[in-house]
C-alpha cells in the first residue's frame, strides 16, 4: 500500500494535544506580539483567526513601522439567535476591545476584528458569563449551524431550535483546552475521549444548516450537511430530507476546484436525526482527503465517490435507509421590516449593509441598536443575509422605537432594492486571502448596479449580487444572479446566472474586469436583458436561457 503524506495542517492537529499546543504559554507571554504558526491553526479551533492590516504594506504607511498584528474573534451562534444579554455583552467588548464595531457573519455570527493578543482572555471571560462562546466556530469542526430565520413567531419554524441547539451541541469538541487556555479553568489529569473528531478533528471546515421545507432563507444547498424539515398535518415536525456536498469555496488557477449545490440523498424519520448527522460527518472524517487542503470538503468526497457510495456508507452507518423523496419548491421570504407575530408581539428586521454595525457620526448604528435592544429588552435573530432581527417587541413600543431610530436618522430598511440580499465579505485589509477588495466596495457597486437598474427600468427585478475578495466564496458568491470574485487588486471575475431561491450555480462570464469599468459592464449586461427579455424574466433566468456565450460576447 502506498503511504500517503498527510498535510502540515493535518500534523498539526495531531501533535496539539487536544487543541492546546503552546496556545496557553504564547498567550500569556506579552513579549509574544503574535502567534506561531503551529498555534495560529490551533487557534482557529477555538474560533479566532490571527490577523495583520494589509493597509500597512502601502508605502505611504512604512513609516508606521511593522505591520500589528490582530486576531479576529467569532461567536458560536446556532441559530444566531441571542439573549439581549448577550448581544450587550458582545457589543460591550466591540466597543471596549474591537477596531469596526460587530460584524455578522452570512453564518448568523458576530465577528470582532482587531483584538490585540492581551485583550483575547478579557473578551473571552466576559462572553462566558453571558453563556456565550467562541469554540468551533472556526477550524476542521462542525462550525456554527444555521437555521431558518423566524420574524413570524411560525410554529413550525419554532420548532428548529432543538434540533438546532441539539446538533450544535452534539458536534462541539471535547477537548476543554478552551476552559483552560482561556478561561483559566483547572487542567485536567486526562481529556474525555472525542468520539467523534479523534485527534484529527475533520480533513476540513464542515457546515450544517437547517430549515423548513420551502423555506431557503438559509441558502441550505451550500452547506456540507443541509437538514429540510418537515410537518404532519398536525404542524408537528415529523423528519427530515437530508441533503450533503454544498460548498462554495473554488479556486481561479485550478479548474479541478469548483463550487457545488447539495445533494438530495432522501428523506428520513425525526428520530433518525442524530444518527445520520452523524454519520455525514463522520463517513468525511474517515474518507475526505487529507492530503490536499483544496479538496478536503466533503464536496470532492462525494465527487470522488459518488452520491451512491456515499449514501450507502451513511445508511450503513446510520442504520437507516433514507426514502426517495423529491426536494419541494424552494422560496426564500424577505425577513426585513415589521412582522407581527403569533405570540401578539412584533418583530423587526433591520437591514444591515455587510453585516457592518459600527457607529459613525452621521448614523451612529451600533449605539441607537443597543439603546433599543437595552431599553425593550429584546430577543434577537442573526440572518444569513447579514441583518439583524429585533423579536418580542410590544405593540404599544413600536410609535416609540420608530421615532427612536428617526431622531437618529436610522432607517431599519435597505436603502434601494438590490441592497436587500446584497452579500460582501470582509476581504480587505484584514483577510490574508483577499486578492481584491469587496466589503469597502460594497455600497459604490451595489449602487452602480442600482442606477443602471433604475436606467433601464428593471428596479422591480433587482437581482441578488455578492461581491467577494476570492474565490474562497464566503458571501456565497456562487449562487447569486450576480457575482464578482476578487482575482487582482481593482479586477474582478463576473459570474452571473444563479436564482434568488438559492437553486442554481452562477457561471463565468468574464475574467478580469475592472473596477472601473463597472458601470459600463452593468449598463450593457441590462440593456441586453431588457431588449431580450421574455416578461419579467428576472436576470438570472435570462442568463440561463441565453447561455452566458452570449453574454461574453455582448461585454
Ligand atoms: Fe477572505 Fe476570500 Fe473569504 Fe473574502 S471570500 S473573507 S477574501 S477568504
Amino acid at each position: 500500500m502506498v503511504a500517503v503524506e498527510k498535510s502540515k495542517a493535518e500534523l498539526i492537529k495531531l501533535e496539539s494535544n487536544g487543541l492546546r499546543g503552546s496556545l496557553q504559554e504564547e498567550l500569556n507571554d506579552p513579549e509574544v506580539k503574535k502567534f506561531t504558526n503551529a498555534n495560529e491553526q490551533l487557534l482557529k479551533f477555538h474560533g479566532m483567526y490571527q490577523q495583520k492590516d494589509r493597509d500597512r504594506r502601502k508605502p505611504e504607511e512604512r513609516h508606521l513601522g511593522p505591520k500589528p498584528f490582530s486576531v479576529m474573534i467569532r461567536g458560536r451562534i446556532p441559530g444566531g439567535r441571542m439573549s439581549a444579554r448577550q448581544w450587550l455583552a458582545w457589543d460591550n467588548m466591540a466597543s471596549a476591545y474591537a477596531t469596526s464595531g460587530l460584524r455578522i457573519t452570512t453564518r448568523q455570527s458576530l465577528q470582532l476584528h482587531g483584538v490585540l493578543k492581551g485583550d483575547i482572555k478579557g473578551i473571552l471571560k466576559s462572553l462566558h458569563e453571558v453563556l456565550s462562546h467562541t469554540t468551533g466556530a472556526c477550524g476542521d469542526v462542525v462550525r456554527n449551524v444555521t437555521q431558518a430565520v423566524n420574524p413570524w413567531g411560525d410554529d413550525r419554524l419554532q420548532q428548529l431550535d432543538e434540533p438546532t441547539e441539539l446538533l450544535s451541541k452534539h458536534f462541539e469538541v471535547k477537548t476543554p483546552a478552551y476552559l483552560e487556555i482561556f478561561l483559566d479553568g483547572e487542567p485536567v489529569v486526562s481529556d474525555p475521549e472525542d468520539r467523534i473528531y479523534g485527534q484529527a478533528y475533520l480533513p476540513r471546515k464542515f457546515k450544517i444548516g437547517i430549515t423548513a421545507e420551502g423555506n431557503n432563507s438559509i441558502d441550505i444547498l451550500t452547506h456540507d450537511l443541509g437538514l429540510v424539515a418537515t410537518f404532519d398535518s398536525n404542524r408537528k415536525l415529523d423528519g427530515y430530507f437530508v441533503v450533503v456536498g454544498g460548498g462554495m469555496g473554488q479556486s481561479h488557477s485550478d479548474p479541478n476546484t469548483r463550487a457545488r449545490l447539495a445533494d438530495n440523498l432522501g428523506w428520513i424519520a425525526k428520530r433518525h436525526l442524530l444518527p445520520v448527522a452523524e454519520a455525514v460527518v463522520t463517513t468525511q472524517r474517515d474518507f475526505g482527503n487529507r492530503q490536499d487542503r483544496a479538496f478536503a470538503r466533503l464536496k470532492y468526497l462525494i465527487d470522488r465517490e459518488g452520491l451512491d457510495w456515499f449514501k450507502n456508507e451513511v445508511e450503513k452507518r446510520a442504520q437507516v435507509t433514507f426514502e426517495n423523496r423529491p426536494l419541494p419548491a424552494w422560496q426564500t421570504p424577505s425577513s426585513l421590516g415589521w412582522f407581527e407575530r403569533t405570540d401578539g408581539t412584533l418583530a423587526l428586521g433591520f437591514h444591515i449593509l455587510s453585516g457592518r454595525i459600527v457607529d459613525s457620526e452621521r448614523r451612529p448604528m451600533r449605539t441607537t441598536l443597543r439603546q433599543i435592544i437595552e431599553k425593550y429588552e429584546l430577543d434577537i435573530q442573526l440572518t444569513a443575509e447579514q441583518d439583524l432581527i429585533l423579536l418580542g417587541i410590544k405593540p404599544e413600543d413600536r410609535k416609540a422605537i420608530e421615532g427612536f431610530l428617526d431622531s437618529h436618522g436610522m432607517s431599519p430598511a435597505s436603502p434601494q432594492k438590490v441592497f436587500e440580499r446584497a452579500l460582501t465579505c470582509v476581504a480587505l485589509p484584514t483577510c490574508s486571502k483577499a486578492l481584491a477588495e469587496s466589503e469597502r466596495i460594497g455600497h459604490e457597486l451595489f449602487s452602480t448596479i442600482h442606477d443602471a437598474l433604475q436606467k433601464y427600468g428593471l428596479n422591480d427585478r433587482a437581482p441578488i449580487a455578492r461581491i467577494t475578495g476570492c474565490p474562497n466564496g464566503c458571501a456565497r458568491p456562487y449562487t447569486a444572479e450576480i457575482a464578482l470574485v476578487g482575482q487582482m487588486p481593482g479586477k474582478y471575475a463576473l459570474f452571473l446566472g444563479g436564482d434568488p431561491e438559492g437553486t442554481r450555480l452562477a457561471e463565468k462570464v468574464a475574467d478580469k474586469v475592472a473596477q472601473k469599468d463597472f458601470p459600463e459592464v452593468f449598463d450593457k449586461i441590462f440593456s441586453f436583458w431588457r431588449e431580450h427579455s421574455h416578461g419579467q424574466e428576472r436576470l438570472g433566468d435570462f442568463v440561463q436561457r441565453s447561455g452566458v456565450e452570449a453574454i461574453g460576447a455582448i461585454l
